[in-house]
């Protein structure tokens, strides 16, 4: 996996929390609701688990379209193509070093 960063935003409504995880490179984001007594530590991982499932799906739609499994590092999107001497990417038309 490559390196990342995620952000976690925690919004209470009476005894619910929104908890929104959002994967900086991707900017992939996902949300769950937490009863208001769960831990920080457990929303967080509830939140990241649900990302960890999202981008495994987005890389697994990725390799179905004949793109590799990982994210663009300058744009964020999984459109990765492997000729035989490089890794470019399909929508920002950057080359991507690993
Ligand atoms: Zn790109």
């Amino acid at each position: 996996m490559v390196q990342r960063e995620v952000l976690f935003e925690f919004i209470r409504m009476g005894n619910a929390v929104k908890v929104t995880a959002t994967d900086t490179l991707t900017l992939a984001e996902v949300a769950t609701i937490c009863h208001a007594h769960t831990s920080r530590r457990d929303m967080e991982n509830l939140a990241l688990k649900r990302l960890d499932a999202f981008l495994t799906k987005q890389a697994d739609q990725a390799h179905a379209k004949g793109y590799e499994g990982l994210p663009c590092k300058h744009c964020g999107k999984y459109t990765l193509k492997r000729s035989a001497t490089r890794v470019k990417c399909d929508t920002c038309g950057k080359e991507v070093r690993f």
